[in-house]
């Protein structure tokens, strides 16, 4: 069994005060937190609607031994249950890593209105990074794409989770 390494990360507190991007930015950033101290790797999702929160998840990849468990998956089946419609055309999506071709196909399936996301991802990205799922030529369904808010600090948790996975093995 390969031994946990404890998350050098701390929890962000968000203002309430100004519920803006950068807000619902660090409760992903907080869910990516969680998703490490359970031995994920770290990235959370969180699915708002106007100020408020529909949905909030972080990966669960290994936990459920499915790779379909990814933070994004997850929060977008939720929000979709919690707003009680499976179109999230008024829901913004914000996740700390690009999403990969399956979440970034959900995004789409869903209609979510907009994703944002902290760290783009070259090899795996499909909003784009490696492929841009959200402007197929024919879709009729476009989410408007946003990057950078909180990039440093979600790269660094990656970079930083990898890293020490590798000491570790
Ligand atoms: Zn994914």
């Amino acid at each position: 069994m390969k031994k946990s390494i404890e998350c050098p990360f701390q929890k962000v507190f968000p203002s309430q005060l100004e519920k803006g991007d950068l807000f619902f930015m660090q409760l992903a950033y907080n869910e990516a937190v969680n998703a490490w101290t359970r031995d994920e790797v770290p990235v959370g999702a969180v699915i708002a609607m106007g100020e408020e929160v529909v949905a909030s998840a972080f990966n669960e990849t290994r936990t459920q031994s499915d790779p379909s468990a990814h933070a994004e998956m997850i929060a977008i089946t939720m929000a979709a249950k919690s707003v009680g419609d499976w179109r999230l055309n008024d829901c913004r999506l914000y996740v700390t890593k690009e999403p990969c071709p399956m979440c970034a196909g959900a995004t789409v399936m869903s209609r979510l209105g907009e994703v944002h996301f902290a760290v783009d991802d070259p090899k795996m990205g499909a909003l784009g990074g490696a492929t841009s799922l959200h402007e197929l030529p024919f879709s009729n369904h476009k989410p408007k794409v946003f990057r950078q808010t909180m990039e440093l600090e979600c790269r660094e948790m990656l970079q930083a989770f990898f890293k020490l996975q590798r000491k570790s093995t």
